[in-house]
């Protein structure tokens, strides 16, 4: 027999909060549909009462994506509260998640507080929680720091108050998997209404210890894992979700516990969520790393060739790594193009499918031939764009051994054309400087990946930059055949992030 583990995803929450990740309400409900395909339990929405975008965010999320609960993340006080119910009402099956810090350096330092003070105020906040709706979850903040007595005091209490799902967070990534195993099976122990409610986990990766936590919590009986796509979320990220599933399943001999995910929808999720959030995945990444599966060692080669099973112990289909061999050339129309779309699972409105068509054809017209990642790449891109207050419009570049790289940059803007050039250190950083000059902004290049999407040489460059403008990063992603181009959209789709922002167009001394 064996048990369910609920899975808790938080990509639109805690990993929202990795800087430059920010996302508009079109970008969340995108990545919250392909939750729902991927058949997660619950979807963490956002921190409603963070921001009035966010509370339309997640209600939009609410009524519009069906099947796993949607929940709503509030501190214990009323105003949050109200505002999170505001955003998860209207979902098939809300859920108000509300926090306090339990530990005793969160309750002083933080919360300027005492045990019994913080003690009062989760049970009246789950109580009040609880008056509006059904399902309730609590989080003890900074649970694996908290005195043991009293962590099963407040559990008990707010369990008495109407919470459905208690949740423990090694909230600073400080526990170890031995550690945290015990402390869940002692909750277990001590706390006998636990076996009323869910035991969930909230495990952060500060030790790289996030996933053999949130396992060890399982062997020990916690019920439901809060995790992310690809792992990210604050500082060293989550737990990641498709490495906890997939331990599940290929181990399931050990745990005897089975999630409800589809794991097919793993590598699509992930790469949304790479490319909607520009976080890159790095290549060697458990499960969707591009590395994970290919076996560069003659050896190696050998044996999979001869048996798959000799070096594998997952399957590249299970996790939704089909390679589809249909292309698309430049004179396949919009027919064929949207025909392909819904074959790889996109339905776009007519808008967003345009601007993919026009993409389309002119990354088709320099790359001949499109295949099934080129077109996921352009799709990514296109649905993850914010307003453009500049679009790109030419750039000429010269570069070489001998001579000081000098770029031509055309942008528009309502219409009308600016060009300007500019030198630099590279053919990349003298695009940059021209987009710079144009846009009358200074920014900060803090972070630069670029890599081909595609094999082969006329693979598709993918860019992704970080740009700190004042204060804050902003990210942006670019993708061409010709790999500055990429980069030069990439960088201004982070600007363009900027102005969206209602950027004020001041020139900052760069740094
Ligand atoms: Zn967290």
């Amino acid at each position: 027999m064996s048990r369910k583990i609920h899975i808790f995803d938080t990509t639109l929450r805690d990993g929202e909060q990795v800087p430059g990740a920010k996302l508009n309400k079109r970008q969340k409900l995108e990545i919250a549909q392909q939750l729902a395909k991927l058949n997660v339990d619950v979807i963490e929405g956002g921190f409603p009462c963070s921001s009035p975008g966010d509370l339309d965010a997640v209600r939009a999320i609410s009524r519009q994506v069906k099947g796993p609960v949607i929940a709503g993340l509030a501190r214990a006080v009323k105003e949050d509260i109200d505002i999170a119910w505001e955003a998860v009402r209207e979902a098939e099956r809300p859920r108000i998640h509300v926090f306090l810090g339990s530990s005793d350096i969160h309750i002083q330092k933080k919360l300027r507080s005492n045990r019994e003070n913080a003690m009062e105020m989760a049970v009246e906040a789950v109580k009040y929680a609880r008056s509006l709706c059904d399902e309730v979850e609590f989080s003890t903040e900074d649970g694996s720091r908290t005195d043991f007595q009293f962590l099963c005091r407040i559990i008990e209490a707010t369990i008495g108050a109407g919470a459905s799902v208690i949740n423990v967070p090694d909230t600073v990534g400080y526990a170890l998997p031995e550690e945290f195993g015990d402390l869940i099976q002692r909750i277990r122990e001590a706390v006998p209404s636990m076996d009323r409610v869910l035991l969930s986990v909230h495990c952060h990766n500060d030790l790289g210890l996030a996933v053999a936590n949130s396992i060890a919590a399982i062997r020990n009986g916690a019920d439901q894992v809060e995790c992310t796509i690809n792992g990210i979320g604050e500082r060293a990220g989550n737990a990641s979700l498709e490495e906890i599933v997939m331990v599940l399943r290929t181990r399931f001999a050990n745990y005897q516990a089975t999630t409800a995910v589809k794991t097919e929808e793993i590598y699509r999720t992930s790469r949304m969520v790479s490319r909607i959030m520009n976080i890159p995945v790095q290549p060697n990444k458990a499960i969707v790393g591009s590395n994970a599966f290919s076996h560069s060692s003659g050896i190696h080669q050998d044996g999979v060739l001869k048996d798959r099973a000799t070096y594998e112990i997952m399957r590249p289909e299970d996790l939704g790594m089909k390679q589809h061999t249909i292309v698309l050339t430049a004179r396949s129309g919009r027919a064929a193009l949207k025909h392909r779309l819904s074959e790889l699972g996109f339905s776009l409105d007519s808008e967003v499918f345009e601007r993919v068509y026009n993409r389309f054809i002119d990354v088709a017209d320099r790359k001949k031939e499109i295949g099934a990642q080129d077109l996921q790449t352009i799709v990514e891109i296109e649905v993850s764009k914010v307003p453009e207050t500049y679009k790109m419009h030419g750039l000429q570049i010269m570069s070489g051994s001998k001579m000081v790289p000098l770029a031509s940059v055309t942008l528009e803007r309502d219409g009308q054309l600016h060009t300007d050039a500019a030198t630099g250190n590279g053919p990349v950083d003298a695009v940059f400087n021209g987009i710079e000059r144009i846009t009358g902004v200074s920014g900060r290049l803090c972070d630069y990946d670029l890599k081909a999407v595609t094999m082969g040489r006329g693979a598709l460059g993918e860019a992704m930059v970080r740009v700190q403008i004042g204060d804050t990063i902003y990210s942006g992603i670019g993708t061409s055949p010709d790999v500055i181009e990429a980069s030069a959209r990439a960088y201004l789709n982070a600007y363009n992030r900027y102005f969206a922002n209602g950027g004020a167009e001041v020139i900052q001394s760069k740094s």
